[in-house]
């Protein structure tokens, strides 16, 4: 119970990775704000089997006023926000000659600022208390780039580039900033990749294989409660030196 007493925000935590965070974040003891859209009930009973304290809050992390919103009421209800993750994400794939303009914004909006948006207001609390862990959640994207996902890779590898600034500017503090960078998790979010590659050929399981094939040599999924356990490890007393990270879990894909 290495977080107990303590509070955890993680963005777009009603699914996927961002579920499996929030369970293993409740698991090591931390009372947890969720965020996000969708079966918000479903995402609240599973954090909240744990037994720590959880609430939900419906900020759109495209809106700067609403993080304001977001980061102000986890303090006001929990009385700090210790554990920051920021986790909300979209995708969109086009070529860039073909790439929407308001799908460029929202992925810019919601992948990159407001990362920047949630560090600058949570930072003065911990600093505070000289105490916190944010751990971003950018992607191999953020390292290496794939066709199609103009929007995605710029902001995955400038999330890259705003952690390693934050890192530096609170490297002789207790709050440390890192990156974690997974390959290929089944989310919907990725769900959604297969079934479009599946109308091609007709066929999920073939489509599910090829996805895995084309990139991540394990030929298997990261799952979120594997990264939920390195963001327990990050806040641990062991992550204390690691800063500025971007930490790969990705079934080979970038060793290639
Ligand atoms: P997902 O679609 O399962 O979950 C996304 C979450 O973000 C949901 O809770 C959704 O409600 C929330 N969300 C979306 N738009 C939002 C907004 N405007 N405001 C607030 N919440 C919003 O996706 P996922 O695969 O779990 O992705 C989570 C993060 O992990 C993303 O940042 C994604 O880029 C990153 N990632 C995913 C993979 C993967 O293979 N799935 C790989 C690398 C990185």
């Amino acid at each position: 119970m290495i977080l107990k007493g303590k509070t955890a925000l993680v963005t777009g935590s009603t699914s996927g990775i961002g579920l499996g965070i929030a369970c293993k974040l409740a698991e090591a003891g931390a009372n947890v704000m969720l965020n996000g859209f969708g079966d918000v009930d479903a995402a609240m009973a599973r954090v909240s089997a744990f037994g720590t304290r959880v609430l939900h809050h419906p900020a759109d992390m495209a809106d700067a006023e609403q993080i304001g919103e977001l980061i102000g009421q986890t303090e006001r209800d929990f009385g700090s926000l210790d554990v920051l993750v920021n986790n909300a994400g979209i995708q969109h794939v086009a070529p860039v000659e073909r790439f929407p303009v308001e799908r460029w914004n929202s992925i810019i909006a919601i992948n990159l600022s407001s990362v920047f948006h949630t560090m600058r207001l949570a930072l003065p609390g911990m600093r505070e208390r000289n105490w916190g862990r944010i751990i971003n959640i950018s992607s191999v994207h953020g390292l290496v780039a794939s066709t199609q996902k103009a929007a995605y890779v710029a902001a995955k590898h400038g999330v890259i580039g705003l952690t390693k600034t934050v890192a530096l500017e609170t490297a002789t503090t207790g709050i440390t900033c890192n990156a974690l960078c997974p390959g290929w998790v089944l989310t919907p979010l990725v769900q959604q990749q297969i079934d479009s590659k599946a109308k091609a050929h007709g066929d999920p399981m073939r489509a599910t294989r090829e996805l895995l094939m084309e990139k991540q040599p394990s030929l298997d999924f990261v799952t979120p409660e594997e990264l939920g356990e390195l963001a327990v490890f990050l806040c641990s007393d062991a992550g204390r030196q690691v800063r500025g990270a971007a930490w790969n879990v990705d079934g080979g894909w970038l060793a290639q």
